[in-house]
């Protein structure tokens, strides 16, 4: 049975033989930047939905796990992260969660196209609402470029919250790209990249994003899964790399302690997230 297309938005992933649907009541907003096409929808059932190059970015729905699973076990993992560099994130959902950790000093935004954040400031409100805390800093350039300026040292925790390894994000996922990371970030560093999905990429992204951690320098990696309803198989992961501090440990304490609310993470959640399937223990683990 063929799905209405002015009632259905499809992403289909032609490689897996597979296609997500949400059932939409209307388009809001379309428009081509100098870097990609974004549209944004009405749903039925999933709030509003972001959509860049036909690729889902997010729905009001499910938005928070891929938010909180990016921003708090990398910063519950770092000792003490003051100075935080969100690249991309043009939506603005991470900014807003780094930023409910109280000892952040500040947090610098950098994603390529201006066209992202202002349409979620204009659809996705509730996402927006960290935009104006004076440790905020929202800038508009690549990423690649800018972390190459940064003095060495000068960073405590990286988020890479990109779209997919292709076009203007392609470079975010090279080793060249993880060398200026390693060089911007102190002793006690830490990077975390959206790294896809495990049962669709495994054996592609997730473990070329490994080989290059490692051969920038990074000497432990570890990948943590979360599902992600609205991405292909909606399982995700990110991938956490350090200098040498294990990533299996984390603040525990302060986890559970956390002077904030969130909707899926917990220190439950952390640990839980960071267990190795059988499927990928040949390319995840440090071993
Ligand atoms: N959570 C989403 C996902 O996993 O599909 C990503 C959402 S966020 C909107 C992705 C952002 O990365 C976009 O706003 C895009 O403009 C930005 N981006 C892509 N390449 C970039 C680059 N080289 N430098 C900075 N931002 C970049």
């Amino acid at each position: 049975m063929a799905l209405d297309s002015e009632r259905w938005f499809s992403e289909p992933f032609s490689e897996e033989g597979v296609a997500f649907s949400l059932e939409v009541t209307g388009k809001l907003h379309a428009e081509q930047t100098p870097y990609q096409y974004i549209e944004v929808y009405q749903t039925t059932h999933w709030g509003r939905l972001l959509v860049i190059d036909g690729c889902v970015m997010l729905t009001s729905r499910d938005n928070f796990t891929y938010h909180e699973m990016m921003a708090h076990p990398v910063l519950f993992t770092h000792p003490d992260p003051r100075n935080v560099l969100i690249i991309g994130g043009g939506d603005c959902g991470m900014l807003q969660e780094v930023l409910r950790h109280p000892g952040v000093e500040r947090c610098v935004q950098v994603d390529i196209d201006e066209g992202v954040t202002r349409a979620s400031e204009r659809f996705f409100p509730e996402l927006c609402r960290a935009n104006d805390d004076p440790r905020a800093e929202l800038l508009f350039q690549d990423g690649v470029q800018y972390i190459q300026d940064l003095p060495a040292g000068s960073v405590d925790v990286v988020i890479v919250d990109s779209t997919d390894p292709v076009g203007p994000a392609e470079g975010l996922f090279g080793e060249a790209f993880f060398r200026d990371v390693y060089r911007a970030v102190a002793d006690d560093g830490l990077i975390v990249q959206q790294s896809e999905s495990p049962i669709l990429h495994v054996d592609t992204i997730l473990k070329d994003l490994h080989t290059a951690m490692r051969g920038a320098g990074f000497s432990r990696v570890a990948t943590l899964q979360y599902p992600v309803c609205s991405y292909p198989s909606g399982w995700w992961s990110a991938t956490m790399a350090s200098k040498g501090a294990d990533l299996t440990q984390f603040r525990e304490a302060d986890a559970v302690s956390k002077p904030f609310k969130t909707q899926y993470y917990n220190a439950a959640i952390h640990r839980g997230a960071l267990a190795v399937p059988e499927f990928c223990r040949h390319l995840l683990t440090d071993q």
